[in-house]
């Protein structure tokens, strides 16, 4: 999509700080990081939301959450824990209108899930 920022980091148009990147997804560490390892894996295919995802594509989902699991492992989670975090929409906490699933780990995290 022409305007969506994530859409130009996957395609390198804008600078980012890359962590992986395959046909499927890209993953780049968060500007604004709340905690020391803060990733955010991006389908390269623009949908604006979790809400947009086809039916027929929610294997995309499983794709994501199994390289946020692989980049977890890589930055030394697997034991300590990590969360894998999914805003969708306003009320949601969606910033940014590109389906993306962040990766938060490195210290220990609240309880809450709502800020
Ligand atoms: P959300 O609030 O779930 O939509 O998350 C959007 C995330 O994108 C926020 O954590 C931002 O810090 C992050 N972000 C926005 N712009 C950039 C950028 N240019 N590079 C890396 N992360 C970004």
């Amino acid at each position: 999509m022409q305007d969506c920022i994530f859409c130009k980091i996957a395609k390198g148009e804008i600078p980012s700080q890359k962590v992986y990147e395959d046909d499927l997804l890209f993953a780049f560490k968060d500007i604004s990081p709340m905690a020391p390892v803060h990733i955010l894996i991006i389908p390269k295919t623009h949908y604006r939301s979790l809400n947009e995802v086809p039916t027929n594509e929610m294997h995309l989902l499983g794709t994501m959450v199994e390289i946020a699991r692989k980049l977890a492992w890589e930055q030394g989670l697997k034991e300590k824990g990590y969360r894998l975090a999914l805003n969708t929409e306003q009320e949601g906490g969606q910033s940014v209108y590109h389906l993306h699933l962040h990766l938060l780990g490195g210290r220990q995290l609240g309880p809450s899930l709502v800020g």
